[in-house]
């Protein structure tokens, strides 16, 4: 699975209008969607995908957050997939983003901040699998 990643375009930039802008950078960046939904996270369900940040102070809002609205969940595929995307969408604060990255581009702020990108091989595993099962994978 080292040649894929996970990504989700959080709820304030689908309300925002960015799904076409976003879905823009990720396919000319090279990287294929092989796995794609557009859904809606219950609160559980925020709560066990962020489960690793519940000791964190902002867990509460960001399972609030993530559970507010619709988002699009994807899974990516290309060559050194989990470290290229990161640089693709950049720091967690869009304020302290590169230029063109999409967390610069289309983010809010540090916590609306446009979309997810998984940080390790095992965990885009973990989270693809969270959202897709075998046969929603192409
Ligand atoms: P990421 O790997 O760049 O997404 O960043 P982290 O793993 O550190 O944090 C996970 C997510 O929690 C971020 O993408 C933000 O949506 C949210 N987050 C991070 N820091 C803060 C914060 O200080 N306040 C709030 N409310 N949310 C935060």
């Amino acid at each position: 699975m080292t040649n894929r990643t996970f990504t989700m375009i959080k709820p304030d930039a689908v309300e925002n209008g960015h799904i076409g802008g976003i879905l823009e950078k990720i396919t000319s960046a090279g990287f294929k969607i092989v796995a794609m939904k557009y859904t809606q996270l219950s609160t559980r369900d925020a709560q066990a995908f962020y489960a690793v940040h519940s000791e964190r102070p902002f867990y509460g809002e960001l399972v609030e957050f993530m559970s507010r609205g619709p988002i699009v969940a994807a899974i990516l595929e290309k060559d050194n997939a989990v470290e290229d995307f990161r640089a693709l969408i950049g720091a967690t604060n869009p304020a302290e983003a590169a230029e063109g990255t999409i967390r610069k581009l289309f983010a809010t702020n540090i916590a609306e901040n446009a979309v997810h990108g998984s940080d390790s091989d095992e965990n885009a595993a973990i989270e693809g699998a969270f959202h897709f099962s075998g046969r929603e994978i192409y």
